[in-house]
């Protein structure tokens, strides 16, 4: 049914890559004449905190072959690369990985030609940030940070990647995206690393380009790095059986199983775990509650550095480092931190010793990953938590919500959707773009039905 000129907008609140996809898909889908609005606190639409970075040495972690915005149209990205003047791309054996930044400007200029798409611009864009979501009879007053306040019929919340819970505690510590606020460092004293995964190997580059010389130590309990791409051939997913799903045990002998007969066939371990990526979310659920924990205890550190791998040319440059002696990877755990006057002195205890180790460090950059709804500071979030509309999901990852991506809170279920990393926990293969361009999709036809339905009723 086509929707009068007085129909309320649909608001997606943060506009990295699952808001602005969301949003996308939400103009091919509502009936004509339903506003869109695309809401986003940082300075850049459609960059979010991964394709913010104008740092050449940032690449994508996925090949662009698996990039494109669209799964329907899977070289979407691969065509927009040739089009351009593709500085920092980087052609390997394993595969082609763009820049980062390149990929943020192809994001920017997929919103560009939504809004600026002929007839009557339907997606507006506010830069600000939303502090809150006032209930009021189906939908809400999304209200911004600057005084804004919208009538709208319902939200999607793509707020994404949640900022980590602030620790280690200490005046020295800065955060790995803005490395620049940490002020001038000095070569004679080392910059400390919390975390070995693809958060350091981005702040290695960082402090590299921007002057740093001195010696970079990284730390984590287990002091495992991501693996690196290699040219694979996706194997088939395996069948698995209720006895696999049954336990994390006798799910990780039969995953050892697929790996050993591929090596045994000549081809590679990556190809078995690329291979699960469609089964993962249904692994995810199948698994009983108290295996899940299990993994997110035992596993997820060994899931992780084999899952989510560098682009060869970085993990060159980390070999390089490593073997230079100019970064330095510890496995163990920092004890305490002390601010001196000029500098942190922080204790680690490494692996498998009593021993401590003291490091006197200028800086502490936290890499330790993504934050838990369950912790957050983020004030929409807590204000949304209060308001009964949405609360921790499973393992407090993410938000509770159910398959339709709506959003569960202690009062109910509302006009209220949320996708990508927020959904961490309910899923598990949901943060990068060949997951969430499925979900934006899904999403935005499930909205529309949604308001069909009551329009109808
Ligand atoms: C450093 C990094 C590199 C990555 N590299 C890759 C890669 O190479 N390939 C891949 O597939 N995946 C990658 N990922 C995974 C990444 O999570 C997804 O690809 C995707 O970018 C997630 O987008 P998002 O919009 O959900 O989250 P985000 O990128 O976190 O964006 C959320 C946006 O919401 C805005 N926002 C939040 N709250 C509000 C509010 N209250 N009001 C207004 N705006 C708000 C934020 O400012 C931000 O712009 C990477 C992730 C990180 C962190």
């Amino acid at each position: 049914m086509p929707a009068n000129d007085t129909a309320l907008p649909i608001a997606v609140i943060g506009a990295g890559f699952s808001g602005t996809m969301a949003a996308l898909h939400l103009l091919a889908a509502l009936p004509g004449g339903r506003p869109v609005l695309l809401c986003e606190r940082a300075e850049a639409f459609g960059r979010g905190l991964a394709y913010a970075t104008k740092a050449p040495a940032h690449l994508l972690n996925l090949r662009a072959a698996n990039m494109s915005a669209f799964s329907d149209r899977p070289h979407h990205f691969e065509a927009w690369l040739a089009g351009h003047a593709a500085e920092g791309v980087q052609r390997t054996p394993a595969g082609t990985f763009a820049p980062r930044g390149l990929y943020g400007r192809y994001l920017g200029e997929l919103l560009r030609q939504a809004v600026t798409a002929e007839g009557r611009p339907r997606l507006h864009l506010v830069n600000d940030a939303v502090t809150d979501l006032e209930p009021v009879g189906g939908g809400f007053i999304l209200r911004t940070e600057g005084g804004q306040a919208h009538r709208i019929d319902g939200a999607v919340l793509a707020a994404g990647n949640l900022a980590g819970p602030g620790e280690p505690r200490s005046r020295f510590r800065a955060d790995p995206w803005h490395v620049d606020q940490a002020g001038r460092l000095h070569a004679h004293l080392p910059v400390l690393i919390v975390g070995t995964g693809l958060t350091m190997v981005d702040a290695v580059a960082t402090l590299r380009e921007r002057g740093y010389s001195g010696r970079i130590i990284a730390v984590s309990r287990r002091g495992l790095m991501p693996a690196t791409h290699a040219p694979t051939e996706v194997r088939p997913a395996p069948n698995l059986t209720t006895r696999d799903l049954r336990s994390l045990p006798t799910l990780l002998r039969r995953i050892r199983h697929e790996v050993a007969d591929a090596q045994a066939a000549g081809a590679d371990w990556r190809g078995v775990l690329d291979g699960l990526r469609p089964i993962t979310d249904f692994i995810w659920r199948s698994l009983p509650p108290a295996e899940r924990a299990r993994f997110l205890r035992h596993l997820r550190t060994f899931w992780d550095v084999h899952r989510h791998r560098m682009a060869p040319p970085s993990a060159r440059a980390i070999a390089d480092e490593v073997g230079r002696g100019s970064l330095t990877i510890l496995a163990g755990r920092i004890r305490t931190i002390t601010d001196a006057e000029a500098h942190a002195v922080v204790t680690v205890r490494p692996r498998g010793t009593e021993r401590t180790v003291r490091l006197d460090v200028q800086c502490i950059l936290d890499a330790t990953g993504i934050g838990r709804v369950s912790e957050t500071t983020d004030p929409l979030l807590r204000r949304l938590m209060a308001r009964g509309l949405v609360r921790p999901g499973p393992f407090g990852l993410g938000l509770d919500a159910s398959p339709d991506y709506r959003a569960h809170g202690t009062r109910g279920i509302g006009r209220l959707w949320t996708l990508g990393p927020l959904l961490r926990g309910v899923l598990w293969e949901c943060i990068a773009v060949p997951d969430i361009r499925n979900q934006a999709a899904e999403v935005a036809a499930l909205i529309a039905a949604d308001l069909e339905r009551t329009e109808a009723a």
